[in-house]
């Protein structure tokens, strides 16, 4: 997979992916990032990208035609059209659904605003997918353009040392994640479940699978609805609900 940020900061992404899991996998060629600088694309002698907005109105807009450029610079390169995400708070909510969905694609391209965002005719003609972070403003889009190509890169082949762990994580499933515990056996009088060092395979699996169940009805109970469980996870589940 290789991911493309078009930003105007390209120092933020290159240190904010450039290390630890990511890094690594970038090092191995598992995934690659490349920033394009927005303002590389500027027409103007000052390097200007942005101005005021018509129609008056606080902060500044991006203009089209950096961005315009440097999506056609990068589309060039990859050689045929690739998915343009648009980091904005009025797209759809990303999810890991829409994380798997993006993991199939061989290139995407993550398009970062400023300021008051982006003159509106560059987006028409060059963004396939407009992608919100959630429900609140940030200043700018690189922040969620990092959080979603961490997302989606730990769902990539190579990218996790060990490839089943993205399997059994939260929303895997419809479902959170059990808890979790390592040594020591005992911290500040709290054991450690005593089912967890039996090396009963079958009943960890159990215990893992109904905890995970318990979680998710106490923490996000609208999941559940998107949840495969057996026919006993579902007694389980009906049991639960009756005691609370
Ligand atoms: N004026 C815009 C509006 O009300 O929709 C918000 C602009 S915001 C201050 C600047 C940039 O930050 C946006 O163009 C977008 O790229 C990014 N951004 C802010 N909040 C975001 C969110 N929740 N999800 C994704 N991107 C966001």
């Amino acid at each position: 997979m290789k991911f493309y940020v078009l930003t105007l900061f390209p120092e933020m992404i290159e240190q904010g992916l450039g290390a630890s899991i990511l890094g690594r996998a970038q090092e191995r060629g598992a995934i690659a990032v490349r920033t394009v600088n927005i303002r590389d694309f500027s027409e103007n002698k000052h390097g200007h990208v942005d101005d005021y907005p018509y129609g008056g109105g606080a902060g500044m807009v991006m203009q089209p035609g950096p961005v315009y450029r440097a999506c056609e610079a990068v589309e060039a390169e990859i050689g045929h059209k690739a998915r343009v995400l648009y980091m904005t708070p009025q797209g759809r909510v990303f999810d890991q659904k829409l994380a798997g969905e993006l993991a199939q694609e061989e290139e995407l391209i993550f398009l970062c605003g400023h300021y008051e965002g982006i003159d509106e005719r560059v987006l028409e003609q060059k963004v396939t997918d407009s992608v919100s972070l959630g429900d609140y403003v940030l200043t700018g889009g690189e922040l969620p353009a990092m959080v979603m190509i961490d997302c989606i890169s730990r769902l990539i082949p190579g990218v996790l040392s060990n490839e089943q762990s993205a399997e059994v994580e939260s929303f895997y499933d419809n479902l959170l994640e059990y808890p979790q515990y390592t040594r020591p056996e005992e911290f500040m009088g709290l054991r450690v479940p005593e089912v967890l060092l039996s090396g009963h395979h079958a009943n960890i699996e159990k215990w893992r699978r109904e905890q995970s169940i318990r979680r998710t009805l106490e923490r996000r109970p609208d999941l559940l609805t998107g949840a495969r469980l057996s026919e006993k996870e579902e007694e389980f589940l009906q049991k639960l609900r009756e005691i609370t």
